[in-house]
This record gives C-alpha cells, structure tokens and sequence, in this order.
C-alpha cells in the first residue's frame, strides 16, 4: 500500500508531469487537477515495485508491503530520500530492524 504524504510533497514544484506519475510502470499514479496532488488511482493494482518510492526527490512516499513478510503481522516499510533507501522490518514481536540501500550513481 503507497502512501503520500501530502505535508512533505511539494507537487515536484508544480511540475505538469510528476515524477511519482512519470516512473509508475503501470501508469497507477494520476494528479487531482483541482489541487495538483498525486493520487494513486488504482492501489489494488499496485505490485510494490518502490519505484515511486524510490524516485520521490523529497521522500513524501512510503510502502506498506501488502503481503505477509517473514510471518503473520510483519511488515516492511521504505522510504527513500536521494540515493537512499530506508527500510524498516517489523517483527510480529514488534521488533524493528532498519537498514539502507544506497545506490550507486556509478553503476
Ligand atoms: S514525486 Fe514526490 S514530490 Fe513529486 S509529486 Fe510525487 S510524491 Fe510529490
Ligand atoms: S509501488 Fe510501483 S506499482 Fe505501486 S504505485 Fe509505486 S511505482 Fe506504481
């Protein structure tokens, strides 16, 4: 499950096209013209590829795998700023383990 926060998005600057919008294989994310926001139009159809996650310049996205991880209850939640990728696990026994992905422009 994508969620935006609209606190943190700044519309891409006002940006006709969005870059959440733009990188969405499947074409999910569309924008409310009455108030520049994107929106995720069909979120069933989401398969939780963190593109938009990803490629969000301010982090305002966060995932909520929408299967079970590990175990009934995990969950696994990324939000991404720049090159990084943050990652937080969360047990059934409410333990939380963070780690980072950072990509390397080089590649
Ligand atoms: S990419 Fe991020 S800042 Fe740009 S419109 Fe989407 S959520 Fe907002
Ligand atoms: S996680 Fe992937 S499929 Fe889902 S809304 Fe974001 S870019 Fe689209």
């Amino acid at each position: 499950m994508v969620k935006i926060d609209y606190k943190v998005c700044n519309r891409c600057e006002g940006a006709r096209e969005k870059r959440c919008q733009r990188i969405c294989p499947g074409d999910l994310i569309g924008v409310n013209p009455e108030d520049d926001r994107p929106v995720v139009l069909y979120p069933e159809d989401c398969w939780a590829c963190t593109a938009c996650v990803k490629d969000c310049p301010v982090a305002a996205i966060t995932l909520k795998l929408p299967f079970q991880v590990l175990d009934k209850g995990a969950s696994l939640r990324a939000t991404a700023k720049g090159r990084k990728t943050s990652w937080v696990l969360e047990g059934t026994d409410g333990k939380k383990e963070e780690f980072e992905i950072i990509v390397d422009s080089r590649q």
